[in-house]
C-alpha cells in the first residue's frame, strides 16, 4: 500500500487509495482528520504528536516543537532534554505517528509513500524530507510538489493541453503561488512565488490587535496567559467571521468580561495591508512566466485560510475569474499526494502524467570585478526555469596572464554575489594570454532529483572540469541513517487508548493556568482527582471521569 501524505507547517493528513472510495483521507488515533505538525517530549521518552502536543504548547512551552517545516533541511537544531533534533527529525516523528494511524486504520502494513513538499523546497530541504520518511521506516516512493498535487486533486490532469492553472495556497503561516501548465499530458509547474511570513496567523493578529487597541490594553502589562487567552477568542471570531456576517469576541481580562462586536466589512477594512502583501506574489509569478491575468484558465485554492471570504473575493475581482474551492482546501494537496500514490502503483497511470519541476532560486557564478568593487553575479539559470534544464554560458579571461579561472557557483536573486548564497567553487587552468584572449564556456545542467552538474571547458586547450552539487547533509549512508534511526527510536508514541485521556488533561492543566482565585483551586482539585483515576482506575471509571472532565471543559472551551 502507498499512501499520500500531506506534512504540512500548521497540520499534516495521511491518505490512501480505494479502489470504490476514491481517494480516502485516514483519520489519526482520536478519530481527527488534521493531525496538528507538533511535536512535545515528556521527560520519561514519551512523545505526543498533534493535538495532545499541541496542548501542551503552553504548559510545556520548552517541550514543545511546532512550525518546524519552515527550517527544513537546514543544520537547526531544537535542544529537548538534553537532546537535539532538527526539522528533519521532528517531520520524521509526526511521519512515524501518521503511519501508525494509518496501520492501525488499514489493519496493514505501510511500509511506502508519495509526500508533498513546497514547490519552492530545495534540493536540501527535498533530501531532508525525504530523509524524515526513511527514519520514520517509510520508503519514499516520491516527493511531489504540493501545487502539482493540489491541480491532480481538481482533475486537472484530464484538462485540454496548454490549460495554464493557478494554484493560490494561502495556509497558517505561509502563502504560495504556483503557475502550472498542461502540456502533452505534463504538468509542468511553470513558476513559484510567495512570502514565507503571510497566512492565517497574521488574519488572526489583525482582530488581536483591534481587540487591544478598542480596550485601550498594553500588551507589556498582559500575562502571558491573557495574551494567548486572547489570541485564541481572536482565531475563533476570525473562524466565525467566515461562516457570519459578523461575530462578538469575549475575552476575560483582569477577572472582567470584555466584549467587542466586529463587522465582515470592518474586518476586510483592517486587512487590507493584508491582502496587497497577496497581490505582489501573483503579480511576480505573472512577470516571471510572461503570462497575463487573461491568460489563466483556472485558478485552484489551497489552504485553510482560503475559507476567508474576503480572501475568496479579493481574488475573485484580482484575477477576474471565481476561484475553484470545491474540494476542502485542507484535504487537497493529500488528495493530490495520494492519487499520484495510486497512479504510481497501478503503473499504466503513471504514463498519463508526468510530473516536471522548476529550480526554485537563479543559479550563477561570481565573476571577478576589476574595479575592486563586490563581484557581479552572472546568472547561468534563471528562478522558476523548468527542469531538466541546461545552459551554457561564456566567460573570458579579466586580466594579462591570468593562469587559471575560479569559478564560485551561488544561489539567489542578488545583482552582488556577496548577498547570495555560496554553493560551491571550481578551478580550470587556462594558457596565459592578453587579457579577454582565453574563453571558457560554464555549463549548468539540472535534473530533476535537484542534482546540479556544473561542467567548464576551456575552449584553448578543451580541457574539462566538472563537479556534481549534491547536498551531503542529507546524502547520509545507510547506517548514518540506521543509526540515526536507533536513535529516535526509544521515544514512544503513548498507547492509543490514553491519548484522549492525555489530551483533556493536558486542556484541563492548560485552562488551570488560565484561571485564577476560587475557579483555579476547583480545577486544580478537579485535576488531581482524574490524576488519581487515570492511575488507579479500571477503563470503566477511567472513562466515566474523562466524560466528566471533557463536561466541565466545555463550560469553558
Ligand atoms: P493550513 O496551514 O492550510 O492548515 O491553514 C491553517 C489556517 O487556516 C489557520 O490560520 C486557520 O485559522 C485558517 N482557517 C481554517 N479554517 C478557517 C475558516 N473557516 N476561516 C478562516 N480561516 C480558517
Amino acid at each position: 500500500m502507498i499512501v499520500g501524505i500531506d506534512l504540512g507547517t500548521t497540520n499534516s493528513l495521511i491518505a490512501y487509495f480505494d479502489k470504490e472510495k476514491g481517494a480516502t483521507i485516514i483519520p489519526n488515533r482520536l478519530g481527527n482528520k488534521l493531525t496538528p505538525s507538533v511535536v512535545s517530549f515528556d521527560k520519561d521518552g514519551t512523545i505526543y504528536v498533534g493535538d495532545t502536543a499541541k496542548e501542551r504548547r503552553i504548559t510545556n512551552p520548552k517541550e514543545t516543537v511546532e512550525v518546524f517545516k519552515r527550517d527544513m533541511g537546514t543544520s537547526k537544531t531544537w535542544k529537548i532534554n538534553e537532546k537535539e533534533y532538527t526539522a528533519t527529525d521532528l517531520s520524521a516523528l509526526v511521519l512515524r505517528s501518521l503511519k501508525e494511524d494509518a496501520e492501525n486504520y488499514l489493519k496493514e502494513e505501510v511500509t511506502e509513500a508519495v509526500i508533498s513538499v513546497p514547490a519552492y523546497f530545495n534540493e536540501h530541504q527535498r533530501k531532508a524530507t525525504k530523509l524524515a520518511g526513511k527514519l520514520a521506516g517509510l520508503r519514499v516512493e516520491r516527493i511531489i510538489s504540493e501545487p502539482t498535487a493540489a491541480a491532480i486533486a481538481y482533475g486537472m490532469n484530464d484538462c485540454v493541453d496548454n490549460t495554464k492553472i493557478m494554484v493560490f495556497d494561502l495556509g497558517g503561516g505561509t502563502f504560495d503561488v504556483s503557475l502550472l501548465e498542461l502540456e502533452d499530458g505534463i504538468m509542468e509547474v511553470h513558476c513559484v512565488a510567495g512570502d514565507n511570513f503571510l497566512g492565517g496567523e497574521d488574519f488572526t493578529k489583525v482582530i488581536y490587535q483591534k481587540f487591544l487597541i478598542e480596550k485601550g490594553l498594553e500588551p507589556e502589562l498582559l500575562s502571558v496567559q491573557t495574551k494567548n487567552h486572547i489570541s485564541k477568542q481572536a482565531e475563533l471570531c476570525k473562524l466565525e467571521l467566515s461562516d457570519h456576517m459578523s461575530a462578538v469576541m469575549k475575552c476575560k481580562v483582569d477577572d472582567e468580561i470584555l466584549e467587542m462586536i466586529i463587522s465582515r466589512e470592518e474586518f476586510k477594512d483592517d486587512c487590507e495591508v493584508l491582502l496587497e502583501r497577496i497581490k505582489k506574489p501573483i503579480a511576480r509569478s505573472l512577470r516571471d512566466s510572461r503570462l497575463s491575468i487573461e491568460d489563466i484558465d483556472k485558478v485552484v485554492m489551497v489552504g485553510g485560510s482560503t475559507r476567508l471570504p474576503l480572501v475568496r473575493s479579493y481574488i475573485a475581482t484580482l484575477l477576474k475569474k471565481i476561484p475553484d474551492y470545491s474540494v476542502n482546501p485542507d484535504e487537497v494537496v493529500v488528495i493530490g499526494a495520494c492519487m499520484q500514490a495510486a497512479m504510481k502503483e497501478r503503473n499504466e497511470a503513471v504514463e498519463d502524467l508526468i510530473l516536471t519541476d522548476v529550480c526554485p532560486y537563479t543559479l550563477g557564478i561570481g565573476i571577478q570585478n576589476l574595479n575592486g568593487s563586490s563581484d557581479i553575479y552572472s546568472p547561468i539559470i534563471q528562478r522558476n526555469t523548468t527542469i531538466p534544464y541546461s545552459r551554457t554560458r561564456k566567460y573570458v579571461t579579466v586580466y594579462d596572464y591570468q593562469k587559471e579561472i575560479e569559478i564560485q557557483i551561488y544561489q539567489g536573486e542578488n545583482r552582488l554575489v556577496d548577498k547570495n548564497l555560496f554553493i560551491d567553487k571550481l578551478t580550470i587552468q587556462v594558457p596565459p594570454n592578453k587579457a579577454g584572449k582565453e574563453s571558457i564556456n560554464v555549463t549548468f545542467t539540472y535534473d530533476v532529483n535537484s542534482l546540479l552538474e556544473v561542467m567548464v571547458k576551456s575552449n584553448t586547450t578543451k580541457e574539462v572540469v566538472k563537479k556534481i552539487i549534491r547536498s551531503s547533509e542529507f546524502d547520509i549512508s545507510e547506517e548514518e541513517a540506521e543509526q540515526r534511526f536507533a536513535e529516535l527510536e526509544y521515544l514512544k508514541l503513548p498507547p492509543r487508548e490514553q491519548e484522549e485521556n492525555k489530551l483533556v488533561l493536558f486542556r484541563a492543566e492548560e485552562l488551570y493556568e488560565e484561571l485564577l482565585g476560587m475557579e483555579r483551586e476547583i480545577m486544580g482539585q478537579n485535576i488531581s482527582i482524574f490524576e488519581g483515576i487515570l492511575e488507579n482506575g479500571d477503563p470503566e471509571e477511567i472513562e466515566e471521569a474523562r466524560e466528566q472532565m471533557k463536561g466541565i471543559l466545555a463550560r469553558y472551551f
